[in-house]
């Protein structure tokens, strides 16, 4: 049995209770060591076989993982955030079921929730948008024509860049072609939730020059909307004396 687990972003102590718990039990882990903080492995028992799926291709994590159950051995596969975004599992899993080899997920708490976290964050502010936009640049994987940073611009959600702080001077050039203006309020978050957490709050024009104050060039967010200054915002309607929900009755009800 496989179990694909979520890591989380990075504190040892933000992966959920069930990945804990199968880390514990897990004969074999495979984890994505550029990634995954390698304190989560001190939940491992003594006689677990670990690999680093940063020096393996995926047909040597296979490999691992047919040998494993050949011996009838639980893997566990240990993902970065959330597998589900940017963890390139679909593949594994296909192989895993033309191989027969059954497999479960279990999700974690990517980095883009770490990120709002680290900066008392929330993204969907009334008022100002109701959208998160989750994307990267294109790099050595395409990204469609349909949701280039330029296109994705016209929508005014905040948006959050995975993989895309190896070149923040294409990426603020890009979303100014797309019509954010140079003051679009913008933040750097650096390994969210780890130890050496770095955290910037820029404009737009500014991105560039304050990452490479900062260093920081991977493992980091970048996160760009009005949403990121967190003011002007609308009050919610959730817990407005006059709203009325199925829980709550408010001022604006007729009984
Ligand atoms: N599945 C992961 C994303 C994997 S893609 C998730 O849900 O978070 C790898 C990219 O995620 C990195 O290039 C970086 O952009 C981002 N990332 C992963 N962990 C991060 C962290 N702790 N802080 C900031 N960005 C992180």
């Amino acid at each position: 049995m496989v179990n694909f687990v979520g890591a989380g972003p990075g504190a040892k102590d933000l992966i959920t209770i069930r990945g804990k718990e199968l880390l514990e039990r897990a004969d074999v882990i495979i984890y994505a060591g550029s990634l995954v903080n390698p304190a989560l492995l001190d939940y491992a028992k003594e006689s677990c076989e670990i690999h680093d799926s940063a020096k393996l291709t995926l047909d040597e994590v296979i490999q691992i993982i047919k040998d494993a159950e050949k011996k009838g051995l639980n893997t566990v596969r240990l993902h970065t955030g959330d597998p589900s975004i940017y963890g390139a599992i679909r593949e594994q899993m296909d192989i895993l079921k033309k191989e027969n080899i059954p497999f479960d997920v279990t999700p974690g708490v990517s980095s883009f929730c770490g990120a709002a976290a680290a900066l008392n964050m929330e993204y969907t502010l009334p008022g100002i948008t109701q959208s998160v936009i989750i994307t990267r640049m294109d790099g050595r994987t395409k990204v469609p024509e349909k949701e280039s940073v330029e296109a994705l611009c016209s929508h005014g959600a905040t948006m959050v860049f995975f993989l895309s702080a190896g070149d923040t001077k294409r990426l603020s050039d890009r979303l100014m072609a797309g019509g954010l203006s140079e003051d679009t309020p913008c933040a750097i978050v650096y390994k969210a939730t780890w130890p050496d957490e770095k955290k910037v709050i820029c404009t737009l024009k500014e991105l560039p020059v304050r990452a490479a104050e900062e260093g920081i060039t991977k493992t980091a967010l970048i996160i760009v909307g009005k949403a990121v200054a967190q003011n002007g915002y609308e009050m919610s309607r959730l817990y407005a004396p006059d709203f009325s929900t199925e829980f709550r009755k408010g001022t604006d009800s007729d009984n």
